[in-house]
């Protein structure tokens, strides 16, 4: 059993049924376990008080609209790719109290905060989730203004990367470089295997926490067969990406055509809904609002989401500064794609495919970079058909 940081990089098996040990273990460690769960006929990401939470034997079919879960003819405990909800809404909450206070006499007394961070335990982490974490973190803890809320719920996180055994329909994280392998800031990277009779879980532990988590699991060191399988695993779901964007000069594209025709198209059928940013695991605005009771004595301060889809996102001196659908649809997937990059140094879209499965009339992230790229292969051609 693994027993000290220098296990750290080591890969080790664990039997299917002995992960549940896995999550007991962090639960007597003090960790509060979120993970994947069968809840109103989606898998979302919320407490598991046991293994029996785990949506053994369930996968998802996903499409551009469409979500449906599915019985698979084995028992895979990670069976399926990724649903509505991301980690964002455990690190980054869709609403939060700042700062509450109530009247004391002629003054107001401020009671603080509404919540300290809890330890939590984050199971079922996919590669492109993983790398939407790190888009987070650099939002909200580099640069100038760290956010010291997002830090200390952070700070008290494990994580328990699961690999991906199949990629989902609306799924592109190979064409964005993050995925469907977990490389890293995992404490333990898990991946399934069922083959020949067998189910089992190559573990590579990837601090050394990790490697103290396990110290009270059973697990044996893995067979180079069990390290191959393993592999074979990924590269199966890398094999099958639902979807494929090209990245190539994607930000000098979207630059050079903030005037395409396409976004014209896209605006008459986007209904300005939001789905889309908020199911985007990297997607960050936020508004404030300030409330009072109505006897005015005591008052709160909230952050809540919001998204650039909403005329109120922009609302300055008495107008929308993106007051018609085509800016409003243009500005998120330019910032997605391109200026992203130029903010914080990374592409804003890990290609986990949400915003594509979510949209209610099935707008495909993709396929527009794709109409714009070949429009304007289109342009160049009728300009210059020698070049
Ligand atoms: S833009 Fe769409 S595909 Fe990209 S990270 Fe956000 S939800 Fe996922
Ligand atoms: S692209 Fe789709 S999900 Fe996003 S706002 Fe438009 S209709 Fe809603």
């Amino acid at each position: 059993m693994p027993q000290s940081n220098s296990l750290t990089g080591q890969k080790v098996v664990l039997q299917r049924d002995d992960v549940f040990q896995l999550l007991t273990a962090l639960r007597e460690r003090g960790y509060c376990v979120i993970g994947p769960k069968l809840k109103r006929g989606a898998i979302v990401y919320d407490e598991l008080n046991s293994g029996a939470d785990l949506p053994a034997g369930w996968t998802d079919t996903q499409d551009g609209g469409t979500y449906r879960l599915q019985k698979r003819r084995d028992n895979a405990l990670f069976g399926y790719t990724v649903g509505p909800h991301s980690w964002k809404k455990i690190i980054h909450p869709a609403t939060r109290c700042f700062w509450r206070a109530k009247r004391n006499g002629d003054g107001f007394e401020s009671l603080g905060q509404e919540r300290e961070p809890t330890k939590l335990a984050f199971v079922g982490v996919r590669a492109c989730d993983r790398q939407a974490i790190a888009v987070l973190d650099k939002v909200f803890l580099e640069g100038k203004y760290v956010d010291p809320t997002y830090k200390s719920q952070r700070e008290n996180v494990f994580i328990v990367a699961v690999n991906c055994s199949q990629a989902g329909g609306t799924c592109f994280c190979v064409s964005m470089g993050t995925g469907p392998k977990a490389t890293f800031g995992f404490d333990l990277a898990l991946t399934e295997v069922i083959e020949n009779g067998a189910h089992y879980f190559v573990v590579e532990i990837g601090s050394t926490r990790g490697a103290e988590i396990l110290g009270g699991v059973p697990c044996k060191e893995a067979s180079s067969e069990q390290l191959a399988a393993a592999k074979r695993v990924v590269a199966e779901a890398a094999a099958h990406m639902g979807r494929q964007m090209d990245t190539t000069d994607i930000k000098g594209l979207l630059y050079r055509n903030y005037e395409n025709p396409r976004w014209d198209n896209v605006a008459a059928r986007c209904l300005n809904c939001s789905n889309c940013t908020m199911v985007c695991p990297t997607c960050f605005c936020t508004t404030v609002e300030d409330v009072t009771d109505l006897t005015d004595d005591s008052t709160e301060r909230w952050r809540k989401w919001d998204s650039c889809f909403t005329l109120d996102f922009t609302y300055i001196v008495g107008g929308s500064v993106r007051a018609s659908a085509l800016a409003r649809y243009r500005q998120w997937m330019t910032h997605k794609l391109a200026t992203w990059i130029d903010q914080f140094g990374t592409s804003g879209c890990v290609g986990c495919g949400r915003c594509i499965t979510w949209c209610p009339v099935a707008i495909d992230i993709t396929e527009e970079a794709r109409a714009i790229r070949e429009s304007e292969a289109v342009r160049k051609e009728q300009h210059d058909p020698h070049t």
